[in-house]
Formats: C-alpha cells, structure tokens, sequence
C-alpha cells in the first residue's frame, strides 16, 4: 500500500546492515556558502552507519543549488558600477 514511504534496504558495505530511513539534515557547499537542507531523505546503515542519500532528492537539490541548471542563461547585468565617486555626489561637507 504505502509504497510512498521508502523501506528498509540492504547495506552494500556490511552484510548484516539494514540501512533505515531517516530525515536528515544534508549539509553542502555552495561556493563559500554551507547550505543546510533539514528533513533530507537518506538512508542510514544501523550496522556501520554508512550513509545513503535519495538520488532524486539529491539530484533535486542540485538542480536547486546550481544557479545554471535549467534556466536559460540570464542576461549579464552590470554589477560593477564605477568605483569613483563622481564629483556631483553629494558628500557631508563641513569645511566651513
Ligand atoms: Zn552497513
């Protein structure tokens, strides 16, 4: 019935392992950005404790994180505006 709920697998890296069903808390790197996904489905050996992540939720997440992925590319906007000041900005002034 509830074949939306993940079961229970075997552990590829002990023989007696079941890996169980957990929501985890995944952590990644976005550049210098540590991205933390709460309630990550994986799965967790309860043998040696090795660590199974869904792959559709990982590669979900991926297509989250990387700002290219299915999006055409957008257009470049000019984020460097100049660095000098212009002589009309107005400064605070008190030379009198
Ligand atoms: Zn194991």
């Amino acid at each position: 019935m509830e074949d939306s709920l993940p079961q229970p697998i075997q552990c590829n890296e002990c023989p007696a392992g079941v890996m169980q069903p957990r929501m985890i808390t995944y952590f990644t790197w976005l550049g210098n950005d540590l991205i933390t996904v709460p309630y990550f489905p994986a799965w967790i050996c309860d043998m040696c404790g090795k660590r199974h992540y869904d792959e559709k939720a990982v590669s979900w997440l991926n297509m989250l994180l990387d700002p290219n992925a299915g999006k055409p590319t957008p257009h470049r906007r000019r984020t460097t505006p100049p660095t000098r000041p212009q002589a009309s900005s107005p400064r605070p002034s008190t030379d009198s």
